[in-house]
């Protein structure tokens, strides 16, 4: 049963928000009969004039005309408690805000970025500033079908993620295809009656626009063969991650490539013909052509051992993992600043971006997986599992993979959606059973 729909659920928590109301309590049944109601007009006591900054300008400009120059001083020094005013861009929304009797300026809200928002109020003693956060509200969306052509068709144009940006139904694909990596290549294998299920828990804000999210469970059926990733967070200092309904961790120690966009222009071989040095040489890498500055990610974690030049890589990184693997990233433009000797990485982070320096034609990413001392073929090779549930965590893993295979079953009914502010849930509201979701 769906009590309400999903756009004016989403009205209804975001006023909350703006009223700053306790738990939300909506109750079904019928709506009373009370006749028309005069409608009642009143004038806002107080007037708000919306700016964006233009090219040339600066906030203190904008600000110049709204108070006398000594206030102007004052209202900047708190403003500068916050943001560098000369820091701001072009577009810059900035809301003025006046007392309606005397357009005395009473309040300023200037928007730093789609989360935040500085506010400077104006008292007796002078001008104060804070940092607003947008609110935001968690909910859990599902969706399902079949597969026409390609994954990104079938996602972008699914009915169920109605009302959710082109933008982060892309990040949304980026989420299946990170966690489906080692199974199904979604480029080549996917083909047309395959079938996708999943549920991704997001942070949203009023405008409906995504702050962050992730899978919670999601299904792929690839020409007949199913495969299921559940997340879990195992407790202690254990990351989250993805595992089959075994408790088998579906990802792997390795990320399959060292790169989001990317495609392979040389793979290894013992034996190629170098086009610099005009030799037949064996190539001990992969080859990844990818647009200079693309980042370039730690395949595993593990402890940085070489940041900097080293030989025909150029700009390269080397990291030791667990088990006598190394891996070795060449040819980058940059660097991050934070990788150093002796750095431990986590993998997926960034380490560098993807450049031509060293014996390089164009710009590409060489990326060397090593044990023992020999070259491995990163595509070639069997990558090391990551580790499974632990026993430790054994009896929470059943009861928590069991309610999101759950919601994988219970399909387009289900919806929760909790509001919350800086991280508490402060509201509350489903349509379908909502009886252990996965309000957390
Ligand atoms: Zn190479």
């Amino acid at each position: 049963m769906r009590l309400f729909s999903k756009r004016s659920l989403r009205v209804a928590l975001s006023l909350s928000g703006v009223l700053g109301a306790g738990v939300l309590v909506m109750r079904p049944g019928p709506v009373p009969e009370v006749g028309g109601l005069p409608a009642v007009f009143a004038v806002p006591a107080e007037l708000a004039e919306v700016r964006a900054l233009g090219r040339g300008q600066t906030l203190g400009g904008v600000l110049s005309d709204a108070v006398d120059p000594r206030e102007h001083h004052v209202l900047l020094m708190a403003f500068e408690e916050q943001a560098t005013p000369r820091r701001m861009q072009i577009g810059t929304e900035i809301t003025l805000r006046f007392r309606r009797a005397d357009r005395w300026l009473r309040g300023v809200d200037v928007v730093l970025n789609a989360d935040s928002t500085v506010r400077l109020t104006r008292d007796e003693a002078g001008w104060r500033s804070t940092v607003v956060q947008t609110p935001t509200w968690t909910d859990t969306i599902y969706a399902a079908g079949e597969i026409e052509d390609v994954l990104w068709n079938a996602v972008v144009q699914s009915d169920a993620l109605d009302g959710m940006p082109i933008r982060d139904r892309a990040q949304l694909i980026h989420h299946l295809d990170q966690v489906f990596q080692w199974e199904i290549d979604f480029s080549r294998q996917i083909r047309r009656g395959d079938r996708y299920r999943f549920a991704f828990e997001r942070q949203v804000r009023p405008d409906g626009s995504m702050r962050s999210g992730h899978l919670i469970a999601a299904e792929l059926t690839n020409r007949g063969t199913q495969y299921q990733a559940l997340w879990f967070e195992p407790s202690g200092d254990g990351q989250s991650g993805y595992f089959g309904p075994d408790g088998r961790s579906v990802q792997r120690v390795f990320l399959l490539r060292p790169l989001e966009f990317r495609r392979i222009s040389s793979r290894f071989t013992n034996s190629r013909f170098h086009p610099i040095l005009k030799t037949w040489r064996s190539h001990q890498g992969v080859d990844y052509a990818a647009a200079s500055g693309t980042e370039v990610l730690a395949t595993a974690d593990g402890v940085v051992t070489h940041r900097g030049r080293l030989g025909a890589l150029g700009n390269a990184v080397a990291i030791r993992h667990p088990n006598g693997f190394i891996t070795r990233y060449g040819h980058m433009s940059r660097l991050k600043a934070d990788v150093r000797t002796g750095t431990r990485v986590r993998q997926g982070d960034a380490i560098g971006y993807v450049g031509m320096t060293g014996l390089a034609t164009g710009p590409h990413l060489h990326y060397e997986l090593w044990r023992g001392g020999r070259p491995l073929d990163p595509l070639g090779v069997n990558l090391p599992p990551g580790d499974p549930v632990p026993t430790s965590d054994r009896a929470r893993w059943e009861a928590e993979s069991a309610l999101r295979v759950a919601l994988l079953d219970r399909g387009t009914d289900f919806r929760v959606r909790a509001l919350t502010k800086g991280g508490d849930v402060v509201a509350l509201a489903s349509s379908g059973s909502q009886e252990g979701g996965e309000a957390r």
